[in-house]
């Protein structure tokens, strides 16, 4: 339980991500790479071809318009064309009459709405020309007059225009009154060609709107076999460029915006800033020049934001998002493989070390097992022999040997009861009461004399205590004196015979911090240098020790500290011995 909680707490921690992160092996990281480079590819390829897809249709669209606007063109040249061929029928001039009854059927409101009207322009090669044609025009017009005066030699007058309603201005416009009219009239002628003038504002126009003239020559033919023509002028047609355009692919259809302009001067445009849908940075853009009956009209087109909304697509990014999501989903469900692993294999090796514990607890125990019965049954076998010694005493009536032999059977006696008090001991061990009560060092050490004091008598050793704790301290107080107990019998039982005194200190104190100090101090025989931690081991016991005991002292020493958290160690000399515990403790003064 406790670990499935520690899981859903990592899962919401960065730091713990960084480290599930750092489980997985190249493998993995590979997966969710090539996972990635193909949902970027899938990506790219998806906007790519979006991409084209309007591409593609911008092209479409430009040329379509591009394509209409000359063909619209064409059908005028060939209505402009039709109007010389008839004039030409008739000899190459015609009156004002009968240009108006060509020019009503041709109803050019209708099928052409782009021209303002369609009429003739006469070309005057000198004066005699000009004379004789102004005596002809007024015999039907007698006000016609060319306008304004030019000064050149030749004149270009507008002699007929139909419709005239709208056009009066125009009748008897001089051509040669301006250079752009005047240098197309003059191509028309020169190159027999359909001729369209530069940008220029209509005089029919009352909006004053960019506009041009279409020109196509006709002739008068001497002869059948038109061998021999001469130029007699030109059919002409006003365009305001806007009327032109109208309907040209309807712009509510069409999300391409059109600037057209003749050697810079903008002849139509009906895209700006201004507009709806206007897109300062389009999409697309183009720039194409077009030859156009001898101008270079120049078309800009540019995509307006209806044109970018459709082109978008969120196809690219739902492709992006979802594989994004997968690869984190990968990655997500690598780390927790590679944690359920690296649990399993956590659980692997506490199992290994419990097992290892297990089987040397298990040696422990054979060792035991050993020890303590020949520990046991060594003082029976010889208070046995004793018992046949005693009754042979008896019988021989030898009541000397006989004391001296139940003294003996008593000693062995004590000496077994001494080694299952340790053993009991032993075996309680986890079983003491690990209560926190404060421990009285002066009555404990006091009540350790006392138990000892027939020890002590026997090796002669005086005990002493230097108790430097007033206050008494929080512990284990079975354990404590478990542990005096131990180190101050012990420092009995090695007492040196040879010195002349013999004694024990025992001495609590304050340690750095919240720790206790007991010392327990002897001048005994010491313990051989060589001899180390082994002491702490059950059942050692050094060298050829006449002393009764059963190596299980110094283990119960170390046990109980252990459990009491603190440390054992000691320092000896041939001059005696120092054992020195540590327990951590909160002294109850400070409580
Ligand atoms: P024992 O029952 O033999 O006393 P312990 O486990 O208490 O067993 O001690 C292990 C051995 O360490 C003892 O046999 C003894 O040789 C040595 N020893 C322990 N304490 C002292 C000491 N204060 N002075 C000298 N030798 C000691």
């Amino acid at each position: 339980m406790r670990d499935v909680n520690a899981t859903e707490a990592d899962w919401g921690n960065a730091k713990s991500w960084w480290r599930i992160m750092g489980n997985l092996n190249l493998a993995h990281w590979i997966i969710v790479g090539a996972s990635l480079a193909v949902t970027l590819y899938g990506w790219w390829v998806s906007q790519t071809q979006i991409e084209e897809r309007a591409r593609g249709r911008f092209e479409r669209e430009t040329t379509k318009v591009r394509d209409l606007v000359l063909e619209r063109l064409q059908r005028y040249e060939d209505a402009l064309w039709a109007g010389a061929a008839y004039v030409e029928s008739l000899g190459g001039d015609l009156s004002v009459d009968e240009w108006k009854a060509y020019a009503e059927q041709l109803a050019i409101d209708k099928k052409y709405p782009g021209i303002n009207g369609i009429g003739v322009i006469h070309y005057l090669e000198d004066e005699r020309s000009l004379a004789q044609y102004l005596e002809e025009q007024r015999v039907l017009r007698p006000h016609f007059k060319i306008h304004p005066e030019v000064e050149i030699g030749e004149n270009w007058p507008i002699s007929y225009i139909t419709p005239v309603a709208g056009n009066e201005q125009a009748i008897g416009l001089d051509m040669a009154h301006e250079t752009n009219r005047y240098t197309a009239a003059k191509k028309a002628r020169d190159r027999s060609m359909a001729q369209i003038t530069g940008p220029i504002v209509l005089v029919q126009d009352a909006q004053q709107t960019p506009g041009f003239l279409f020109f196509v020559p006709f002739y008068e033919y001497a002869d059948e076999s038109a061998d021999e023509r001469k130029f007699r002028g030109l059919i002409y047609a006003p365009f305001v460029f806007k009327r032109l355009m109208d309907g040209i692919l309807a712009r509510d259809f069409r999300h391409v915006g059109i600037e057209i302009l003749d050697k810079k001067a903008l002849m139509f445009r009906d895209v700006s800033d201004g507009d709806l849908w206007y897109d300062p940075e389009p999409l697309f853009s183009s720039v194409e020049t077009v030859s156009v009956y001898g101008r270079e009209w120049e078309f800009r087109f540019r995509t307006d934001l209806k044109f970018r909304q459709d082109a978008g697509s969120t196809q690219p990014l739902i492709i992006l998002a979802s594989g994004i999501m997968v690869d984190v989903l990968l990655l997500m469900l690598f780390a927790s493989i590679m944690r359920s692993s690296k649990r399993s294999q956590l659980q692997t090796e506490d199992l290994r070390r419990v097992q290892a514990e297990l089987s040397r607890a298990n040696e422990e125990l054979t060792q035991f097992n050993y020890r303590t019965s020949h520990d046991l049954a060594a003082p029976l076998k010889t208070i046995q022999g004793f018992v046949d010694l005693a009754k042979l005493d008896l019988k021989k009536q030898d009541y000397e040997s006989l004391a001296h032999m139940i003294d003996r059977i008593g000693s062995q006696a004590k000496r077994l009861d001494d080694l299952v008090k340790d053993l009991l001991n032993l075996c309680r061990i986890d079983h003491v009461n690990t209560d926190l009560e404060p421990v009285n060092c002066k009555e404990m050490v006091e009540s350790v004399f006392e138990s000892l004091s027939a020890l002590a008598a026997d090796h002669d050793v005086s005990m002493r205590s230097e108790c430097l704790i007033d206050e008494p301290l929080l512990s284990q107080p079975s354990r404590v004196m478990q542990v005096v107990e131990n180190l101050v019998s012990n420092a009995i039982k090695y007492s040196d015979a040879a010195k002349s005194e013999r004694w024990v200190v025992v001495r609590f104190e304050e340690d750095f911090g919240d720790w206790a100090k007991i010392e327990v101090e002897d001048n005994g025989i010491g313990i051989p240098e060589d001899v180390g931690e082994r002491v702490f081991e059950i059942f050692y016991r050094v060298g050829n020790n006449s002393e009764p005991g059963s190596g299980i002292g110094a283990y119960l020493v170390r046990k109980h500290v252990d459990a009491l958290g603190g440390s054992v160690h000691y320092k000896t000399t041939p001059e005696g011995t120092c054992f020195s515990v540590r327990i951590p403790h909160q002294w109850t003064k400070r409580k």
